[in-house]
């Protein structure tokens, strides 16, 4: 690029169209193209393949598919995604986000080709003034599959496109289907030319970066029978009804129409690059006109901070929380990305508390519920990036002492797998081990390293592949739930029996007919009490009967949307598709799982009214008689606070609140302020589970009728299972009940031994915890003063070997390490610097045989070292030990061997000094 001022300066000057008014027009525009706003759905969706949302199309797919009904023809959004595998990409590309936007138009068998490249056109193309992007025609190129004809003539005839900027591609850049049997058809790319400085001419074929594609047309015409490979699948024949699905990069168009060079440029970005480069005292772009593919690393490194940064908002606004695995693990990598990102800038104070909020003042133009819930947010980033911070502490206590293993041995090369450890076990990225070790001038063994993390991502694949086949099982149950036509219906919230049809039997993961006794069968009815596991409550067990077939169900779940599935095994007779089945949950559990739901609802209000709205539910899980509960929070809960919590809940308890359910709109139950969970996905209709007036949650699950049911509720403890998150379990009803009987029977046994009424206990308990260590303590210097008390006659018993005195000695059990070092050195001090001595003692400690040794001067002057005494009566030992030539001590587990280890020590001195070993 050459001649454009990416200065700061140039920054200052207001943006020429904001991303939120670009928004605002796509969606706007669409509305009056007869196209239903459709809000974006939250970046974690349940689809069982998905890290996360990372299309507009993603929350439409049962429609493409073919599961759903569309509500309507024709929608369009402004979806919310995160590319994982665009991280890497990230500020070295001009046009890649980890999160980004797409703005999207779809039609369900409405309006084809002719309509989505008019509509396309016709919103690039209308002037700024008129509502439109401005986009000046003859910039814009544009791609069609290579056989499309259709798409190609209709481009000519209803646009102003010349004919040599339409260009042809093959199925790898120009046809699209989801990897699986299934719809799929070619695509239509939009391409802006942004001029020569950007790179060669000749169209999107030659360069992506000059050529950049902003918007991406799929054609979806073509049911797909076998897809072996992006470039290798079968047509089987034409859809019945042709769709329509629409992406345009909104931080993509923005960069166009804002005239800056990338996307970490645009009004929703840079502001967080500024004050990164502020932090670093650096001037974004300061080595002049670049491309972004041609960056100073530190230009990228702001990229870098400012897309993370973003992202990570999202991603927590969303409900993720930092981890080890999965999306926890994509959120901890930005985190900390962007902490070491600052630090190569030279920052290392924490930033993410001068960050944040920028990213947040920019993002909730369109998101106006990052404000409303930044306290949450802010404090797990904040978290994170604290903990990041002591890992890189301990990391590099752990390379340094790597470091000067490797100096102490004469060497210049850390090993690759100690880069790997450093890697696997404190996050430490390979760039980092680099640089630390080439500040130590040490240089790193790289392609060890990235031969174990080759087999590590082999690992990791394989991995995969396993959890792939998710595909086929969900195939599976797709096929039971088109057979049974309709959605499985639930009657387990007013009933614990009822009948129902048998619509489908899968016996080791195939579909069958009939199954007989001993089958693990997983079974499907139209209509069921079992509550499926879910919203954190495990599933019911119970019986099904068959005419003379009994099957007992030990787990049910919803594998996908609509479909009840039973597991269990046939414990006698047969049955078959189509039979009628009497179910029955097991009441009891029920009874205790519920009762564990209503009590976490308790225990969530009670936590809110006792730290903050902000403490809300991060997970939960409600088995019989007990409850894990997970909340934001980063502190711990300070006793007296948990212990009033605790009291409130029995409170609320003892008031006996009823307990109720009321189906509604997803909007009237938000505007009653019901708490909605993070990352579940709620239809339109909701259903709000109310406890009195006090606490209202979104919640699909079986609860108690009142709140005076659950008896007692007994709070296990609190504490931190990760950044940010924290766990309470509790015990509910009677299991609550049984622990504190247990417990006062182990009150009532201490005060019979101890002789102390139970409030006397713990006072007890410490003087006597006192006494004894004051015991011990005497015990101790007694024994050394034993031990010491041999001194005079040892040092009076020294023997002479060719002129060195020694005293090679015995010390008997129960003697410290402590005691014979103290008991060394005096023997040493006593036998005088006159002449050489060398006293070895030994004793056994802890059942442990150790070893110490002192020399003085003149002997260490003939060649006696006391670490190689040492040596040589450890390995005697089966041990091993040393240390300096004047005072060495080691241990081994043999004490068995001592008198051998002393000859040892013996025949080594002797032979120091030429003499011959003495007999003992
Ligand atoms: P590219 O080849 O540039 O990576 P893509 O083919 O992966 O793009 P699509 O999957 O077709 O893109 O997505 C539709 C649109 O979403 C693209 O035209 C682009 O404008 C935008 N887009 C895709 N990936 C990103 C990203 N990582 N950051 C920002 N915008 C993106
Ligand atoms: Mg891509």
């Amino acid at each position: 690029m050459s001649g454009r001022d990416v200065s700061p300066e140039s920054k200052d000057t207001a943006y020429l169209m904001e991303t939120a008014e670009i928004r605002r027009r796509w969606l706007s525009f669409f509305e009056s193209k007869g196209h239903t706003i459709v809000p974006s759905a939250p970046l974690l969706y349940d689809d069982p393949n998905l890290l996360f949302v990372n299309a507009g199309m993603v929350p439409f797919k049962p429609y493409f598919l073919g599961q759903e009904t569309p509500p309507y023809p024709r929608a369009t959004s402004v979806q919310k995604c995160v590319r994982t595998q665009d991280i890497e990409e990230v500020g070295k590309t001009s046009r890649h986000g980890t999160f980004f936007q797409m703005n999207g138009n779809f039609s369900f068998g409405d309006y084809f080709k002719a309509g989505a490249i008019e509509f396309a056109w016709e919103l690039l193309t209308t002037s700024q003034s008129a509502g439109g992007y401005g986009l000046e025609p003859d910039k814009l190129w544009v791609t069609v599959y290579e056989d499309d004809d259709e798409a190609a003539d209709l481009w000519k005839q209803l646009t102003a496109v010349p004919a040599e900027r339409i260009v042809r591609r093959g199925k790898a850049d120009n046809y699209w289907s989801m990897g699986v049997p299934g719809p799929g058809g070619p695509c239509s790319e939009i391409y802006v030319d942004r001029g020569p400085e950007y790179g060669p001419d000749g169209g999107p074929a030659v360069d992506e970066d000059r050529f950049m594609e902003i918007w991406n047309l799929v054609f979806m015409q073509d049911g797909l029978s076998q897809v072996r490979s992006k470039l290798d699948f079968d047509i089987a024949g034409s859809l019945p009804k042709k769709n329509i699905d629409t992406g345009m990069g909104l931080e993509r168009i923005a960069s166009i129409l804002q005239g800056v060079d990338n996307m970490y440029e645009i009004d929703e970005v840079y502001p967080v690059l500024q004050t990164a480069a502020d932090m670093a005292g650096k001037r974004y772009g300061a080595s002049g006109a670049q491309t972004a593919s041609t960056s100073h690393p530190d230009d990228v490194r702001l990229r870098v901070v400012a897309d993370h940064v973003r992202s990570s908002l999202m991603l927590i606004g969303d409900g993720v929380t930092p981890g080890n695995e999965g999306r926890g693990y994509v959120l901890r990598r930005m985190l900390r990305r962007a902490v070491r990102s600052m630090r190569l800038l030279g920052v290392d104070r924490p930033c993410r508390p001068e960050l944040l909020p920028v990213s947040m003042e920019r993002m909730r133009r369109s998101y106006p519920e990052l404000e409303r819930d930044f306290a949450r947010i802010s404090q797990i980033a904040y978290a994170e990036e604290e903990a990041f911070r002591r890992t890189l502490a301990s990391g590099t206590t752990i390379l340094d002492t790597a470091v000067s293993k490797v100096k102490g041995s004469g060497g210049r090369l850390l090993s690759g797998s100690d880069a790997f450890a450093l890697h696997d076990t404190y996050g430490f990225p390979i760039d980092l081990t680099l640089e630390m070790a080439a500040e130590q001038g040490l240089s790193v063994d790289e392609e060890g390293f990235r031969s174990l993390m080759t087999q590590q991502r082999e690992r990791a694949k394989a991995d995969a592949k396993t959890k792939k086949q998710g595909h086929t099982d969900t195939h599976a149950y797709r096929e039971l739930a088109d057979a049974l036509g309709k959605p499985v219906e639930f009657t387990g919230y007013t009933q614990v029996s009822g009948e129902g049809r048998v619509g489908g039997l899968l016996v080791g993961g195939e579909s069958v007919d009939r199954a007989r006794e001993g089958d693990e069968v997983q079974l499907v009815l139209d209509s069921t009490p079992f509550y499926a596991e879910g919203g954190g409550q495990l599933a019911d067990h119970g019986l099904l009967t068959l005419g003379g077939a009994l099957v007992e169900v030990t787990d049910v779940q919803k594998p996908i949307t609509g479909l009840i599935v039973h597991t269990g095994r046939v414990v006698s007779g047969e049955l078959g598709v189509g039979d009628t089945a009497q179910a029955a949950i097991d009441v009891p559990r029920r009874r205790s799982v519920s009762r564990s739901h209503t009590a976490t609802h308790v225990l969530h209000q009670a936590l809110r009214d006792a730290l903050s709205d902000t403490a809300t539910q991060a997970g939960s899980e409600n088995s019989p008689g007990r409850l894990r509960f997970d909340f934001s929070w980063n502190k711990p809960v300070p006793a007296s606070v948990f212990a009033g919590i605790e009291e409130h809940i029995n409170q609320v308890l003892l008031d006996d609140l009823p307990v109720g359910a009321q189906v509604m709109p997803k909007k009237q139950a938000l505007e009653l302020g019901a708490q909605a969970m993070f990352g579940e996905k709620y239809g339109d209709e909701v259903r709000v589970v109310s406890i009195g007036d006090w606490s209202k949650e979104l919640c699909g699950g079986t609860h108690a009728q009142r709140a005076g049911q659950l008896g007692i509720v007994k709070l296990l403890g609190e504490s931190s299972i990760g950044s940010g998150v924290r766990r309470v379990e509790a015990l509910v009803g009677l299991d609550a009940y049984s622990h504190l009987t247990k417990e006062s029977l182990i009150v009532s046994q201490l005060a019979d031994v101890l002789k102390a009424r139970p409030d006397e206990l713990a006072g007890r308990v410490e003087s006597i915890v006192g006494r004894l260590r004051d015991a011990e303590r005497q015990i101790a210097a007694i024994r050394a003063q034993a031990v010491l008390g041999q001194a005079a006659q040892l040092a009076a018993g020294a023997r002479d070997v060719g002129g060195i005195r020694l005293i090679a000695h015995d010390a008997g059990v129960d003697v410290s390490g402590d005691d014979l070092r103290t008991l060394a050195l005096d023997l040493r001090g006593r036998l005088g610097d006159s002449a050489g001595s060398v006293v070895a003692l030994t004793a056994v400690a802890k059942d442990r045989p150790v070893v110490v040794v002192a020399t003085n001067g003149p002997a260490r002057d003939a060649g006696i070292r006391a670490g190689d005494l040492v040596k040589a009566a450890a390995t005697a030992l089966g041990g091993g030990g040393g240390g300096k030539p004047d005072l060495a001590q080691g241990g081994g587990t043999d004490a068995s061997a001592i008198p051998a280890a002393l000859s040892a020590v013996e025949a080594i001195v002797a032979s120091a000094v030429g003499a011959p070993v003495p007999g003992r």
